[in-house]
């Protein structure tokens, strides 16, 4: 009796709990991908993300591609293959989670057989609490409580002692692989949808150059994370807030895709003779992810409304012209342009830049955080659910252990302090990039004459 093996945000064959338990049934696996229809859409640039990475995945492993609704499709295979046994890694989305549960109950009062991992965070948002009992709304203390829980081993469960192996390696594999099923374990089953009728390429050209940029799938993953602990780890703590030094991972779409688990992370980060602050700093971006994911678990409309509810009267301009500006990186303030410009091209933004840019759309041009988090979610390879909504709402002052609302980014002083030379800025508006340094940041103050010898008329090349 085959096991039907369900994988949506966990697109690896390493530390994987459900693959592993799935391979220990030693039975023929069948291994499903839905391209769920879901309450919202995946964006472009995940969704091209997303078709690269099964790509990839299915090289490993055959893959059955499905589209449509979970809780019709899984039904199904289970009576044409007389599925016995069933297992996924957990998801966190209010609408995955209604899904999972609907579909648990429907399997096991069919007698099958079900199995749920934790595969994508550290810790289950509900295995942590305050010593109240309650949910923890500020970052520190839940940080402090997850590391107590990791350092003394309390609760790490599954994927811990498959991880570890990098902590013997002090380097990642780079060229990851089953662990010990073979190919003819999986079903390769006819009755698949090809990967390209899944449609998730998107039509324009728009991503035409990012496969020169992002190597999305396990070995990309496992290649980004070698490469950051040689050449970006250390120093991270430090130059983690400059946009123009390598001292940021990329491993954010990989994440999101599960392409690389944090256990793995944790266990690599922890094996490299970095200094210890950096390795700190690092493991705690870790610690926000894991932050953003119990808030969105413990207030799952954090997409939509407001943390804080004392905002919800919160009078947002209506701006469509100055909404475009700014998605184009049109709006006349360098570091801001650069950043939206980052975006469009390469589907990332460093995250000092996400600030300022959140910062400018809300604070300057007092448009609703969530036309910028709706923007953000269709042009981002790292678009997550958690992440996206919770660092929107950190920016906008209404969200759980935000900036204070009154706090705003000065996109002028934030290009000085944190581009001190402009290598970022004039990469990415190569229209200003002869301008001295010294107005690089806010051109209407350049006289004239320099403006004319950097080749800049304001209102024409560059807006005013
Ligand atoms: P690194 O500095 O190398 O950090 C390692 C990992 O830690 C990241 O890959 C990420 O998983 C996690 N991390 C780092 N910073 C944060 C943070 N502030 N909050 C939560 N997790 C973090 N991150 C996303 O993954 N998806 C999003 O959709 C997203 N939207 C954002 C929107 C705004 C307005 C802002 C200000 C931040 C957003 N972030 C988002 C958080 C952060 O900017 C990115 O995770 C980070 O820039 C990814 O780059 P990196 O992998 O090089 O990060």
């Amino acid at each position: 009796m085959p096991t039907l093996l369900w994988l949506r945000t966990d697109l690896r064959t390493q530390n994987n709990p459900a693959l592993n338990w799935a391979i220990a049934q030693n039975q023929p696996i069948l291994a499903v991908y839905i391209a769920e229809d879901t309450e919202r859409p995946r964006g472009g640039a995940s969704n091209w993300w997303l078709h690269h990475s099964l790509q990839s995945l299915s090289q490993t492993i055959p893959l059955h591609f499905a589209a449509g609704k979970a809780t019709e499709i899984l039904p199904r295979l289970v009576q044409e293959y007389k599925i016995q046994n069933i297992c996924w890694n957990r998801r966190y989305t209010a609408s995955g989670i209604a899904t999972d549960t609907h579909l648990k109950s429907h399997f096991k009062s069919q007698g099958l057989h079900i199995e749920t991992f934790k595969a994508n965070l550290l810790h289950e948002p509900w295995d942590i609490k305050t010593q109240s009992g309650t949910d923890f709304k500020v970052f520190t203390p839940f940080w402090r409580a997850c590391l107590a829980q990791l350092t003394t081993g309390v609760t790490p469960g599954h994927g811990w002692a498959e991880a570890s192996h990098y902590a013997g390696f002090g380097a990642p594999s780079l060229s990851p692989g089953l662990p010990s099923a073979t190919k003819s374990t999986f079903i390769n089953n006819p009755s698949s949808l090809a990967l390209n009728h899944l449609n998730l390429l998107p039509k324009k050209n728009w991503s035409q150059n990012w496969p020169t940029l992002w190597h999305p799938g396990e070995a990309g993953a496992h290649h980004r994370l070698h490469d950051f602990l040689q050449t970006g780890l250390k120093g991270y703590a430090e130059g983690r807030n400059n946009p123009a030094q390598p001292h940021f991972s990329k491993l954010s779409p990989h994440l999101q895709w599960g392409e690389i688990s944090p256990q793995q992370i944790w266990q690599a980060t922890q094996a490299s003779n970095a200094p210890e602050n950096d390795k700190a700093k690092f493991l705690s971006e870790i610690g926000w992810r894991e932050f953003s994911h119990h808030l969105l678990y413990h207030f799952p409309a954090l997409a939509s409304q407001n943390f804080k509810a004392n905002f919800n009267a919160f009078p947002w301009a209506t701006n469509p012209a100055h909404l475009r500006a700014w998605q184009r990186g049109l709006t006349g303030y360098p570091l801001v342009d650069a950043g939206m410009r980052e975006l469009w091209q390469t589907g990332f933004i460093h995250n000092r830049v996400r600030m300022v840019v959140a910062s400018f759309l809300i604070k300057h041009l007092q448009i609703d955080w969530r036309q910028g988090e709706a923007w953000f979610w269709d042009t981002l390879v790292d678009a997550c659910p958690a992440n996206n909504a919770a660092s929107w709402q950190w920016v906008a002052g209404s969200g759980a252990d935000a900036a204070p609302y009154f706090r705003i980014f000065n996109p002028i002083m934030q290009g000085q302090k944190f581009d001190p030379t402009g290598e970022y800025t004039r990469k990415w508006l190569p229209e200003l990039a002869k301008l001295p340094q010294e107005y690089l940041f806010c051109p209407w103050q350049a006289p004239t004459l320099v403006l004319h010898a950097a080749g800049v008329t304001l209102g024409e090349i560059y807006p005013h």
